[in-house]
């Protein structure tokens, strides 16, 4: 088993479903576990600016799956979740990035390991820094504690929402 972990997005539809729901696909993939959960936050988007607030999260998996099969799976459950390319960076109801992949680096045409938007991302450093902890290092030694301070300023606050769905909303799904 390899030890991974993944960004989630979202910012159409219902976000914070599409979330729960996708950490629960991928722990029930085969010979695969989640092992642990951010908070979810919520930053503003990245690029284009005329779309709603992102819900982002990380989590923790454990996996037997090669980074190439675990990349399929997660463009898989980003279908799945109804998400359709258009604009780079545009609204999306899902996105699964593979951000770190063990002690992995890669350079391919469909999969960059670590993934390079890792270092300068303060909606990926913070909740990646919930699950291993601030003083963790990355590949190259620097601290998350270090990245999140020479992280350009975005907005991201915890939503404070978790990863079940209040019962009222879970009555109707
Ligand atoms: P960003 O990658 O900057 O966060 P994005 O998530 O909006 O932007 P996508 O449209 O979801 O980008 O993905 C574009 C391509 O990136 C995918 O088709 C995939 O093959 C490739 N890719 C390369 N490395 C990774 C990785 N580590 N995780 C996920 N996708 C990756
Ligand atoms: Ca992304
Ligand atoms: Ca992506």
């Amino acid at each position: 088993m390899t030890a991974c972990f993944v960004g989630l997005g979202a910012n159409l539809g219902d976000s914070h479903r599409a979330l729960i729901q996708a950490a629960q696909d991928i722990e029930r993939l085969s010979a695969t576990t989640v092992t642990g959960r951010s908070s979810i936050y919520r930053s503003a988007p990245m690029g284009p600016q005329n779309q709603p607030d992102y819900l982002n999260a990380v989590i923790a998996v454990d996996t037997a799956l090669e980074p190439l099969a675990l990349l399929d799976t997660l463009q898989f459950l980003e279908k799945k979740a109804g998400r359709v390319r258009k604009e780079h960076w545009g609204p999306r109801t899902l996105d699964l990035d593979l951000l770190i992949y063990d002690t992995v680096t890669l350079q391919s045409e469909r999969l960059t390991l670590p993934h390079p938007g890792l270092i300068d991302r303060n909606f990926v450093l913070r909740p990646l820094a919930d699950i291993v902890g601030e003083q963790w290092q990355l590949q190259d030694g620097s601290t998350l504690a270090q990245r999140l301070k020479a992280c350009p300023d975005s907005d991201l606050s915890d939503s404070s929402l978790g990863w079940s769905l209040p019962e009222s909303e879970a009555m109707s799904a």
